[in-house]
Parts: C-alpha cells; structure tokens; sequence
C-alpha cells in the first residue's frame, strides 16, 4: 500500500516565512490545475497501486471549490485502489473553512483535518503574515467538529520572532482547550528568499538563538506530554491510535506517490519531483529531479527518519532484511560515539533517540547521513 500525497499549491496570500510552492494569485486557474492532476493519476492506473492514505496539502486545499476538490478525488479513485479505511486528510486554513466546506470534506471521504493554527496571538500571526486570527481557529475548528471530524490536528508554531515563553504557553493552552487528536509542532527556520529572509537581513526581525529555541521546543514537548499526548515523532504529538499514517510513511520510507507541481514521489528506490512552475507542471508533468536512490543512501535515510520516530525507532531486523547487513556494521562508527555519548539507546530490537537527544537531533542524525 502507499500513499498519496496531492499538492495544491494556491494561497490567498504569501505568509512572510513561506518557502513552500505555492501560488497566490493564481487560484482562478484551479479548473485547469485540477484537471492537469485527475491527468496525472491516470498515469498511474495501469500500475494497480493500493493507497492507504490519502493527503491533500499544500498550499493551502481549503482554498480550492469542493467541485474541484471532487473532481480529483474522482480521479484518485479510478486510479488507485483506495482502502475504505483510508486515512484521508485534508489541510485548512482556518479563515477558509465553512460549514458547507465542512460537510462538503465529509461527504468528499475526508476523515482528517490538519488545522494551521500556528499561533492563538493574534499578532504573532500578523507577523507571520497569516490571514487569519485566533478567533478564526476556534470557529473553524468548531465548525469541524459539528460537520463530524472526529480527528483533528493542529499546527503550532514556535521560535516566531515576536514570540515569548509567555505568549507560548498561551498558544499551548489554547491547544490544549481545543483536545484535538493530533498536534504537530515547528520550530520556525527564517529561508532565504522569503520576507523573514529579508527581514532578517535587515535587522527588522530576529532569529531565536539556539537555546530558546531548544528552550521552547522542551516547553512544548513538556506541556504536551504533560497533557497525555504521546510524543511518537520528534515534532509531533497525538492521543493514542490517533498517530498521522500517512506521514509514518514518510518516516519509515515507505513508498509514495506525489501529485501535482513540486509533489515529490518515492517508489521503487527511486525519487521523483515534478516540476514546480506551474504552467510547465500543467503542459506535461515534467520531473525537476529523477534519480534511484543508491543502496547507501538508503541506508542513511532510512536511520535519519526512523530516528524521528522517538517510540518505534530504527529497527533492526527490518534493516537487516532491507539491506542484508545488520546496522551496527553499517553505521558501527556514528552507533559507538552516540551510545557511548548517551544520545542513542539500544533497546535490544531497534535504536531510538534519547529523551535528552530530542533537543539537539540535527547533531544526531547528521552522523548517519
Ligand atoms: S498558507 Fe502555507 S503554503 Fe500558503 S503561503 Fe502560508 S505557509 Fe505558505
């Protein structure tokens, strides 16, 4: 089984840290971009491919018409064979969502919503350059609710410029308040290129250093597990049996297949990315990047994502059966200074981080890379 991913790449507006491939003024051509991606899946139907999950992200799909949004779903299911118990997941942006929205994702087959809540400050997220506010949050959220989504996650956002321990906790509490299923957390990284980048440039804005940044990100991780989430990615949080499957996938290198400009794919050892100009993406579908993975390469992935799984870990028998060699002779040197260092824990069937390692898992990761 693998997963779908559909990028939908229109915004009503560019946030200020956005690095993303998304459009804003461009959303009057959804009809033609959605038929470019019912297009797309057709190159797939004579593969014969199961999915277990389904996510449109983006962007922002809550944008999107819900006939638009039907008519890829259309598409999706004569092309691939979609469990009935998929889990099918849409993202929001919360001053776009409607009761008839609502219902529409219902009807549609959508059984999740990932919510950009990103901060309850209101002016931290003018700052950002969202469009919506704290209010918009709680409405939509509710609106989800009634319309009968019974999983739910939420963004937060964390190390924003404006933001402090204070104004953290009270995003935190609010999230808390709101008990949705699953809570994804992302320390803001200011690109390049983007008008934080500029900002920065300019003196205007500044980065967190990196102990408050490690500073928040405890913060979150204490509160949220404080609360009964379980922490079983390093940014992501959720109730029991509430884990997101569709990005497990990604984590555990499982295969995917991406739609749309800029969707990345991974499927048999190999990795694809279509191009992210639009009007290129909507003429033929051309791939910006399309090279197989060599066997190392997939060894070093498959131990910088299993790692972030903080409970399940990199398995060893799963990598023995991969690759054909056991992981300490693989990786025996970055496995001997990390044991020895106490940021990996042997746990007898597979390695995990160390709770203390969480704070600083860029260092960890990259010795295996
Ligand atoms: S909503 Fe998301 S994709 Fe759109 S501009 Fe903002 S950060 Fe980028």
């Amino acid at each position: 089984m693998i997963g779908l991913y559909v990028h939908i790449p229109f915004c009503a507006q560019k946030c200020n840290y956005c690095d993303f491939c998304s459009y804003p003024s461009l959303i009057q051509r959804q009809s033609e971009y959605c038929d470019a991606l019912a297009r797309e899946a057709m190159l797939y139907k004579s593969y014969g491919l199961g999915a277990d999950t389904v996510y449109f992200g983006g962007g922002t799909p809550s944008l999107l018409e819900s006939s638009s949004i039907a008519k890829v779903m259309d598409a999706i299911h004569e092309c691939f064979n979609v469990s009935p118990d998929a889990e099918i997941t849409i993202e929001a942006n919360p001053c776009t969502v409607t009761a008839q929205k609502a219902a529409d994702y219902r009807a549609l087959g959508f059984n999740r919503v990932s919510l950009g809540a990103q901060s309850f400050i209101d002016s931290e997220l003018s700052a950002l350059g969202r469009l919506h506010s704290s209010d918009d949050t709680h409405r939509s959220y509710d609106i989800l609710r009634n319309a009968g989504f019974s999983n739910i996650s939420l963004d937060l956002m964390y190390a924003i410029p404006t933001q402090d321990f204070a104004s953290l906790s009270t995003s935190i509490t609010k999230v808390l308040n709101l008990a949705p299923e699953h809570i994804s957390c992302y320390g803001l990284k200011i690109e390049d290129g983007t008008p934080f980048g500029r900002m920065l440039e300019s003196g205007i804005i500044s980065e967190k250093t990196d102990d408050e940044y490690a500073d928040m990100y405890e913060q979150i991780c204490t509160s949220l597990t404080l609360a009964g989430y379980g922490q079983y990615e390093l940014s992501n949080f959720s109730r029991t049996g509430f884990e997101s499957k569709h990005n497990i996938k990604y984590w555990q290198g499982k295969e995917y297949i991406g739609l749309g400009a800029s969707a990345a794919s991974f499927y048999r050892n190999c990795r694809y990315t279509r191009t992210a100009d639009f009007d290129r993406y909507i003429a033929d579908f051309v791939n910006d990047e399309h090279y197989e993975l060599s066997k190392d390469e997939l060894m070093s992935e498959f131990m910088f994502l299993q790692l972030r799984l903080t409970e399940l870990g990199a398995s060893k028998a799963e990598f023995s059966a991969r690759f054909g060699k056991g992981i300490d002779e693989a990786f025996a040197k970055p496995l001997a200074k990390h044991l020895a260092a106490g940021t990996l824990v042997d746990k007898g069937d597979r390695y995990v981080l160390s709770q203390r390692a969480y704070y600083v898992s860029n260092s960890v990761l990259c010795d295996f890379v």
